[in-house]
């Protein structure tokens, strides 16, 4: 007979954090404040670069210079035109020994306006959209929005754009329609039932004078009066709305997180705070907040660009290096969400294989769908690293998939990533209601992603 000792160590145990340790719960809280505040500040690519930049200077980065050479212990950072940043902290070892590099993405699922947005019907002034990343439109009616962006004038300014996050600022809003008389879009499909040409913003309703476009144009000259700008420069703008909702606690215990954009903005901050406590590693370690990955990672500033693979390159040759050595030795986090096990959608899930809210960090060998197609499929190898490190240092993780066989997927950067010749795995937080204007998460599954990245980051 087997002793229930014997049988333990046999059998994996999957814990909750709190089960693990329960004096948890206080470190785990007192870093989710700043989570959150980062969350407020950065709701849009841009912002999260300049908050990342402001906090990156003040524990003691610089931007990178190529003609200055890198010593063990520098700490540089390169901005790729202000919407991703890459950072590094300096190794003991050479380059040839391989860079340890976490990346996350800090653009998210949004509607951004079209380039001729201002119309004006029924008295009303709206702007058009057209959705960014992969989002149920149904969810984005009736919601308070608000504006983020940058208009470049023609008279040669440029203004950047906030509002509606201000206590006591306007928001945007788009309706829908009364269920009184929704017969015809109670019987769509749910995918249908709003269209795209449907998320129309509100944007004003007080006429200037008379005629057809009298609204259109109160609201133009309120954009020039407060702004500088007229209809010709929204043309060249990037404007974007979000949820205007700021972060919030969830639960009698408040032991969660809703708020906009916490893909990726979740593992984003954590690997920023990983790094900045990052001071005398092995190995290189590198951040890259990327861009673009809701939509491909195509783009100048998402993954597919070769922004990184010159930053990289450059931190090798800076120190007599080899890149092609370095790259080959090197692994890489890709820190994206990873979709929590929903008992209230269970039917979509595989539940023995699926990642769980205040179940510790995710790690996803796999993304893809249908086989696995389009998924980097990390290696035993680079997993059993990973688990040994997380063993050595009490983080807790499990693994997860996106839902049961055959039901949908996912890609993320690790694919990107993997094209330079770097291992890659995905290593992230679990969430609830992905994608949805506002997402869940657990506190404790965000602190303990800090805690494996600086793991991954302190390993020698
Ligand atoms: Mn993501
Ligand atoms: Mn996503």
């Amino acid at each position: 007979m087997m002793t229930e000792e014997q049988a333990k160590s046999l059998l994996l145990k999957q814990e909750n954090v709190y089960t693990r340790d329960p004096q948890l719960r206080e470190p785990a809280f007192a870093y989710c404040e700043g989570y959150k505040a980062f969350l407020n500040a950065a709701k849009t690519e841009r912002e999260a670069v300049e908050w990342a930049v402001r906090e990156a200077e003040a524990n003691g980065f610089v931007p990178y210079d190529p003609t200055v050479s890198c010593k063990p212990g520098d700490r540089v950072y390169r901005v790729n035109r202000g919407k991703s940043v890459m950072l590094a902290v300096i190794g003991t070892d050479a380059p040839e020994a391989g860079f340890s590099i976490v990346v996350s993405h800090i653009d998210s699922p949004r509607l951004d306006l079209k380039q001729r947005p201002l119309y004006e019907t029924a008295g009303i002034s709206y702007f058009k959209t057209h959705y960014y990343g992969g989002i149920k439109k149904y969810q984005w009616t009736a919601l308070p929005l608000a504006l983020h962006g940058t208009v470049m004038t023609e008279s040669g300014g440029r203004v950047d754009v906030r509002i509606g996050e201000a206590e006591g600022e306007p928001v945007f809003f788009i309706s829908d329609l009364m269920p009184h008389i929704a017969k015809d879009q109670y019987e769509k499909k749910l995918g249908d039932a709003i269209s795209g040409e449907g998320l129309n913003i509100i944007n004003g309703s007080l006429p200037l004078g008379e005629g057809s476009d009298a609204v259109k144009l109160g609201i133009l000259a309120l954009l020039h009066e407060k702004y500088g700008i007229t209809e010709a420069d929204l043309r060249t703008a990037e404007l974007s709305a979000v949820p205007a909702q700021k972060a919030v606690d969830v639960g009698f215990d408040a032991s969660m997180i809703a708020a906009y954009g916490q893909d990726d903005r979740v593992c984003a901050y954590p690997s920023l705070t990983a790094l900045f406590e990052t001071k005398a590693p092995a190995r290189t370690c590198v951040v890259v907040l990327a861009d673009k990955e809701e939509i491909g990672s195509e783009g100048v500033t998402g993954l597919r660009s070769a922004a990184l693979a010159h930053f990289l390159t450059s931190l090798c040759e800076n120190r007599g290096a080899d890149y092609k050595t370095c790259f080959a030795a090197s692994d890489c986090l890709s820190a994206d969400v990873g979709g929590a096990y929903d008992p209230c959608y269970a039917e979509a899930y595989e539940a023995g294989n699926s990642a769980y809210l205040n179940h510790g960090v995710a790690v996803m060998k796999y993304t893809g769908a249908r086989g696995k197609s389009g998924s980097s499929d990390a290696s035993a190898e680079l997993l059993a690293k990973l688990a040994r490190i997380f063993r050595e240092n009490d983080v807790v993780w499990q693994t997860g998939e996106y839902g049961k066989v055959d039901q949908g997927g996912a890609g993320t950067v690790a694919t990107e990533i993997a094209m330079l010749n770097i291992s890659v795995v995905d290593t992230g937080v679990p969430i609830l209601s992905m994608h949805s204007p506002v997402e869940l998460a657990a506190k404790a599954d965000i602190y303990m992603l800090h805690r494996a990245l600086a793991a991954y980051f302190a390993d020698r």
